[in-house]
């Protein structure tokens, strides 16, 4: 079977994605998916990273759209209502609070800053010290979000690398741990076809490199496979090409989601 799901989708409440959240159910529908959820950038408080996510005052209007879209898609393919959570250390119980006030089916979990203000990116170029502190100290905050349970799944691991810097063997060794760690808590990691599109990336790779996907594989991680998508036409990104990856190493299910429950599917 084909890959049927596609849980990471944006809207334009995120200030960076474009398009009708109909025209991303329409085209997942066009591409044969029998699941397409929305993953749009959560709030944070006091406009931290304002300018890429929805406001707090927005939250329950972005629930309602897609509930509103599970009713009006019903019978042609399920919508499943998602968010992508940035975990941000020391916003723990702010973040477990917004959690529990919405009947999510997934939470993709984040690592898009260092700081608790939100200004230091995880894959800035700027960042203040070498690359292989920039990995490492990424990959142990990885790993924290993979202990936090505040999250389902955890988003595009090795991102890093859209700061144009490669892994030495000390960056490589600190992604091995996050994938052990992520692998000891159980917790499912997604594919992220969005690489493919990010013309700043050396080699068109998914999040994380297929060499990584493969030791994820090798220790047993839960998988999912998604898009990122930012416009409709990016739904389903290269999955014919994970898809036969992740056949020919032998995969044979692959993770879906209902209110927070996880499942698998045969591929
Ligand atoms: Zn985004
Ligand atoms: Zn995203």
């Amino acid at each position: 079977m084909p890959i049927q799901c596609d849980y990471h989708m944006h809207t334009p409440l995120c200030k960076h994605a474009a398009g009708p959240m109909e025209a991303y159910v329409e085209r997942g529908i066009e591409l044969g998916l029998k699941e397409i959820g929305f993953s749009d950038h959560n709030p944070l408080p006091d406009g931290r990273g304002a300018n890429v996510r929805m406001a707090e005052e927005e939250l329950d209007y972005y629930v309602n759209r897609v509930q509103e879209l599970q009713l009006q898609y019903r019978g042609k393919i399920d919508v499943k209502l998602g968010i992508e959570l940035d975990f941000i250390e020391g916003l723990e119980d702010y973040l477990a609070a917004q959690i529990a006030r919405y009947p999510w089916d997934y939470i993709i979990g984040s690592c898009h800053y260092f700081d608790n203000a939100c200004q230091i990116g995880t894959w800035t170029r700027q960042f203040p010290g070498t690359p292989d502190q920039q990995w490492v100290r990424y990959c142990e905050q990885v790993k924290k979000l993979a202990r936090s349970g505040l999250c389902d799944i955890i988003a595009h691991l090795d991102v890093v690398k859209r700061s144009t810097k490669q892994p030495t063997s000390v960056g490589l060794d600190a992604i091995t741990g996050a994938l052990e760690e992520i692998a000891r808590t159980g917790v499912c990691m997604e594919i992220n076809t969005s690489g493919y599109r990010h013309s700043e990336l050396n080699s068109p790779q998914p999040y994380p490199n297929l060499a990584f996907v493969e030791m994820a594989l090798k220790l047993g991680i839960p998988l999912t496979v998604n898009s990122d998508s930012h416009a409709p036409q990016q739904v389903g990104t290269m999955f014919p090409t994970i898809e036969n990856f992740l056949h020919v190493r032998g995969c044979r299910q692959l993770c879906r989601f209902d209110q927070r429950q996880r499942m698998t599917y045969d591929l």
